[in-house]
């Protein structure tokens, strides 16, 4: 950490002077002169802790005022490389608009000083700007995209069946969202729901499925004659972090006349990760309103053994990726067996993803797996194009 340090008097920067770092103040004190209106004037006087000249961390515009250390003062140089890898990882909207707002501030103080003190944007820069903003308009017309749908009802569900592995009839459904869009035809979630999650309009939208499931389950059920089958609703991480969940969670199953315990609950590992606390007591208040909880594309995450055993899970989602490669690779196979050891004596039962041939289901039969979904039971449809048989 290279120190700079000044004397009582001394000027760090001047306006107009090209700048490639802020300055923390770890002892003194400085000035910040710049035009205001007229003559030269004081803007700000800094102390220990402070930091000036921040704008030059984002943008490549000389200084637009003068810093003077009023008393020896010991800076702190954070350079612009700093930030910049902060930058590159945030969100492209963001990124956009934070440059807008920095060009009108600089047209601004250049009619102030009255001459122009910007310097054009190399071609590369020019070009960067370009890509930025291209990023940031797709991005925010998807995410209004979004919003427009949930308005005008775009959204759908299909389901796909989840069988016993033994006799193949059908023990329930999970309920996948698609996106009817109007010109681009069916959207598969995996094109949206990203961005629904960082806007948080997955909030709304999964608030949607929970309903449309709800209300789709007494048709479900008339297609098992044999059975009530369980609904699975998957639930992403944004969600189970707010703090409505629970509630919208009670209502919608009131509404409906939903039995609780047909009702899964399908998440991630994401949440127990990056917010352990919230998602225990969340998880813990869905599992006594009688809903049961999967976790979702295990072996993929962490897979933390701690995880399965703290939370209220009843079901291990064993990923598609183990299961399509368990007759190609012994280490597949092994993780898949392990996997269904490990939830059983955990008192878990186990839903085998992604299950496409027959000589697949006879494998994971033969390892005591109770449930599969895949292809080879049936892909994810729409509700009227459901047709069941039991024992496929
Ligand atoms: P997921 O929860 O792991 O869902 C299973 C995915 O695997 C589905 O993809 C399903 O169509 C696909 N699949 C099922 N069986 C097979 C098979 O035998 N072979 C192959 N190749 N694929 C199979 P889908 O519908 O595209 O959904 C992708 C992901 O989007 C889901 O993965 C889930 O994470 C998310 N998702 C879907 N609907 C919702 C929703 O309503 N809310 C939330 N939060 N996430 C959802
Ligand atoms: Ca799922
Ligand atoms: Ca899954
Ligand atoms: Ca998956």
């Amino acid at each position: 950490l290279d120190r700079e340090i000044f004397t009582s008097g001394q000027r760090i920067f001047n306006t107009g002077d090209a700048g490639d770092c802020a300055y923390l103040i770890e002892e003194g004190a400085v000035e910040i002169v710049g035009v205001s209106h007229g003559p030269e004037q004081r803007l700000g006087l800094l102390r220990k802790g402070e930091m000036f000249g921040e704008i030059a961390l984002i943008d490549h515009q000389p200084r637009t005022a003068t810093a003077l250390a009023v008393e020896r003062t010991i800076l702190i140089p954070i350079q612009r490389k700093l930030v910049e890898g902060l930058l590159e990882k945030s969100d492209p909207i963001l990124r956009h608009l934070l440059l807008v707002i920095l060009d009108r501030y600089r047209s601004n103080q250049s009619h102030r000083t009255m001459h122009e003190d910007k310097s054009p944007l190399t071609d590369h820069q020019a070009h960067q700007r370009k890509a930025l903003k291209g990023e940031a308009t797709q991005k925010l017309s998807l995410a209004h995209g979004i919003t427009r749908a949930l308005k005008n009802d775009e959204f759908e569900l299909h389901y796909q069946p989840i069988c016993n592995i033994s006799d193949g009839c059908v023990a329930g459904f999970e309920a996948l969202v698609r996106w009817r869009h109007p010109t681009d035809g069916l959207v598969p979630p995996m094109d949206f729901l990203w961005l629904a999650e960082q806007t948080g309009l997955i909030r709304e939208l999964g608030l949607w499925t929970l309903e449309r499931a709800c209300r789709d389950w007494p048709n479900l059920r008339q297609l098992t004659n044999h059975e009530t089958p369980f609904i699975s609703v998957n639930l992403s991480a944004t969600q189970l972090t707010s703090k409505t969940l629970v509630n919208d969670v009670k209502a919608v199953i009131a509404r409906y006349g939903m039995p609780t315990t047909q009702l899964k609950l399908e998440l991630t590992e994401t949440v127990m990760i990056e917010h352990p606390e919230v998602a225990q007591e969340i998880l813990s208040s869905l599992v006594e309103l009688g809903s049961n909880l999967a976790l979702d594309d295990y072996g993929t995450g962490y897979s933390g053994l701690d995880h399965l055993q703290r939370y209220p899970i009843g079901t291990l989602k064993i990923d598609r990726a183990f299961i399509s490669r368990m007759l190609e690779s012994e280490q597949s196979q092994e993780i898949v067996r392990s996997s269904i050891a490990l939830a059983h004596s955990l008192g878990m039962n186990v839903v085998a993803e992604g299950i496409e041939t027959r000589a697949v289901r006879d494998a994971l039969s033969n390892m005591g797996c109770e449930f599969g979904q895949g292809w080879h039971f049936g892909k994810p449809v729409a509700l009227q194009d459901l047709v069941l048989l039991c024992g496929v």
